[in-house]
């Protein structure tokens, strides 16, 4: 670390445009025009802009900036960013530096390649960005970077962060409406606040250059596993080591800069695996920095030698990564809503806002999937290492306590309720469930928010949070036309009713169990819970009427916006599979094959060595391992060409859903029956042999 823990609060945020920066920089009145743009999401006028502009630049020179960028997030789920320089010839050979309010709100990026599921039409292939103000500015490596979002010169939106706003504001809309309505009068916004806690891989990078699968998929694709796994499970939370450290402090170190709050590190369940945890924050910036602390994981990971995977599945037998989507609400006045508080008219309020998720969770359960549905993913969910593909919610032995004595008119400790009663004054001074590390519950309630964990640790965690919002606002927009017209002295009584109908009607989607147990998958049938196994399974729910109704009429997408995503997602998945059985074939024939021949080859050459001491000589074992290597060779090779012309027969292929599942059905269980064999001749060669690392190499030696 070059800083001192003193220096530590100085260094903090240094290479960010925050509020402080922008209070010191900007006149009064230009500051007050910005902050009424970023509070309540106002018009920007031109002057604002071009005087926020001036002070952007002049700061972002002092930094070492030569370059500004707008960084968005198109719908490859990276960030994208094209460098332009503040540099403008005057004539005379000379140059001023300049910066524009034109060239901060908008930008045209030539961004024609970027997927956008036949949104744009060529002749309007620009699409353009605009500024997001709600998220700061940042300098890094020498250029300042305007987080934006990017849409086409229709407005549609081709990226991540617009449907993220929309769904912000559908949210705080109609939370702020119901908690009107429940006599908080002074509340007038809602933000949503997300906390990410992000797992990873680091492997050596020699050893990683080895490896065409880590290159070009980011998971093995062969490899048999080592003597010792994860099953002694000495990795959890276990000492960091030097180099791993080392790495981490940096990493801090460059998060910190760049104002994003890490704050918990530890080694996780497998060997070299590791987790990192910010402080929360609103959702939008929670986003944005997400994306960026994936980014920063991997630079600085180069600097120590390491290459940082952020595949859900890098191998094969041993625990994935995800990421935890810790999410909840907070009233502008600073109040959480989940946070079920100490007195009774605060229980109303979390008791609302909790059966609006529970409600939210029963009827897009098959979003939420969709929401982390990937290729990737598809190898961790309900794979006994990760929550199962079922989605329930978990809350605990108390909390669903309290609920059953709202639904039976019951006190909570089993006395009798007064019938006007809403059930919240009961409620008892609610302590967060320490008892709770149940890890199998794809959505569990933590003591004052939800835990989504459903998450593979490369995906922009946008998506799930436009839905969790979307879901939410909608249920509180039906509470709302409930409650509207209902008279203050009733009002108890029907805030009651209507928490007892939810409960009752969708309670079947808590469950508080062992998720991993085949009783529960049974069990989960039984409720009529949706189990979708996998991404071509469940991308289809995305057009589905019900969800696309829900998107449309909370204006997060259009229906073609829709189209074009669902589209693109299932562009993605086969893609990705496709990139990794090319892969496959490639090191069969140019690595696993020739190095499986070289084996044969030198136990031949003994054979016949050892003939020329003795011709009865026996050969016994010798000839048996040469049986077993032609065998498997031969059966690699025959799967080799299935693999191919399986391949091929995709590429006709026109239907992109058919196509998806032809990858998930016929060329993942190609590629499975190749890894079998693969992997159990991989036990018998010899090591210096092995054309590429081995997983003991990669996890047990960095
Ligand atoms: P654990 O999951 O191990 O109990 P924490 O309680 O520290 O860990 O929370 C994990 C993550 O949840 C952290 O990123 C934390 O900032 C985040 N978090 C805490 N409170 C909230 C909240 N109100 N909204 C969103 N995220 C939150
Ligand atoms: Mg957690």
């Amino acid at each position: 670390m070059d800083v001192t823990p003193q220096k530590l609060p100085e260094m903090y945020g240094s290479m960010v445009f925050n509020d402080k920066i922008m209070r010191d920089k900007l006149p009064k009145d230009i500051y007050k025009a910005l902050k009424k743009t970023i509070d309540q999401n106002t018009h920007l006028e031109l002057d604002v802009a071009n005087a926020v502009a001036v002070a952007m630049k002049e700061w972002a020179m002092e930094k070492g900036a030569t370059h500004f960028t707008h960084w968005f997030q198109p719908m490859t789920g990276f960030t994208a960013e094209k460098h332009d320089s503040f540099i403008n010839p005057v004539g005379n050979g000379e140059i001023i530096m300049e910066f524009s309010g034109k060239e901060l709100v908008k930008g045209e990026p030539d961004a024609s390649s970027f997927p956008s599921g036949g949104l744009r039409a060529t002749f309007e292939a620009r699409g353009y960005t605009a500024w997001d103000p709600t998220s700061p500015a940042f300098v890094k490596d020498g250029t300042l970077y305007i987080p934006t979002a990017f849409c086409s010169y229709s407005g549609e939106a081709l990226d991540k962060k617009t449907p993220l706003l929309r769904s912000m504001e559908a949210l705080s809309k109609e939370a702020t409406k119901v908690l009107n309505l429940l006599g908080n009068k002074d509340v007038t916004s809602v933000s949503t606040t997300v906390g990410p806690e992000q797992e990873y891989f680091l492997v050596d990078k020699e050893d990683f250059k080895k490896r065409p699968d880590l290159i070009f998929t980011g998971r093995t694709l062969l490899g048999a596993m080592p003597p010792k796994g994860q099953e002694m499970e000495d990795h959890y939370f276990g000492t960091l080591k030097p180099r791993v450290a080392a790495y981490m402090h940096d990493l801090d170190e460059e998060l910190w800069k760049l104002g994003i709050p890490a704050k918990t590190k530890h080694n996780e369940v497998a060997p070299c695996q590791h987790e990192l945890a910010p402080v929360f924050d609103t959702t939008n910036v929670a986003v944005d920095h997400n994306q960026l602390t994936m980014e920063v994981m991997k630079k600085v990971a180069e600097k120590h030698g390491f290459v940082c995977l952020l595949h859900e599945k890098p191998f094969d037998g041993i625990n994935g990564s995800g990421k935890h989507n810790n999410w909840s609400m907070t009233t502008n006045t600073g109040i959480n809503l989940l946070d079920p508080g100490k007195t009774p008219a605060e229980n109303i309020q979390f008791l609302v806002f909790l059966t609006a998720v529970i409600k939210a969770v029963d009827e897009y359960a098959d979003l939420m999937r969709l929401s982390v549905a990937s290729a990737g993913n598809d190898h961790r969910l309900g794979a006994n290492e990760a929550p199962p593909a079922i989605i329930s919610i978990f809350l605990g032995d108390e909390l669903t306590s309290v609920l059953d004595s709202i639904e039976n008119d019951t006190f909570f400790g089993n006395k009798q309720m007064v019938a006007m009663d809403t059930g919240a004054s009961v409620l008892p001074h609610f302590m967060k469930d320490t008892t709770d590390r149940n890890r199998t519950s794809p959505f569990a309630f933590t003591g004052n928010k939800f835990e989504f964990r459903s998450l593979g640790s490369s995906i922009s965690v946008s998506g799930p949070n436009v839905v969790l919002n979307t879901a939410v606002a909608e249920e509180l927009s039906g509470f709302y036309e409930i409650l509207k017209d209902v008279a203050p002295e009733e009002m108890d009584k029907a805030v009651h009713e209507l928490l007892k109908k939810t409960i009752a009607e969708h309670k079947r989607v808590i469950f508080n169990g062992n998720g991993y147990t085949d009783e529960w998958v049974a069990e989960a049938e039984k409720r009529g819970l949706y189990n979708y196994r996998s991404t071509p399974d469940v991308l289809p729910v995305f057009i589905e009427k019900k969800n696309v109704d829900l998107f449309v009429s909370h204006h997060i997408f259009t229906k073609s916006e829709i189209e074009s995503r669902y589209e693109i997602l299932l562009e993605n998945y086969s893609k990705n599979i496709h990139i990794e059985a090319k892969t496959l074939s490639d090191m069969l024939n140019h690595q696993f094959m020739p190095a499986l021949m070289n084996y044969l080859d030198s136990v031949m050459t003994v054979v016949g060595k050892k003939k020329q001491i003795a011709e009865n000589i026996s050969c016994k074992s010798e000839l048996k391992l040469i049986e077993k290597l032609s065998a498997w060779y031969e059966q690699l090779d025959e799967l080799n060409e299935k693999l191919i012309e399986d391949r091929i027969k995709a590429e006709a292929m026109t239907d992109s859903l058919a196509l998806a599942k032809f990858y998930q059905e016929t060329i993942l269980t190609d590629m499975a029956e190749i890894r079998t064999i693969a992997d159990a001749a991989e036990e018998v060669i010899p090591a210096e042999m092995m054309p590429y690392p081995s997983y003991a190499d990669m996890l047990f030696y960095v």
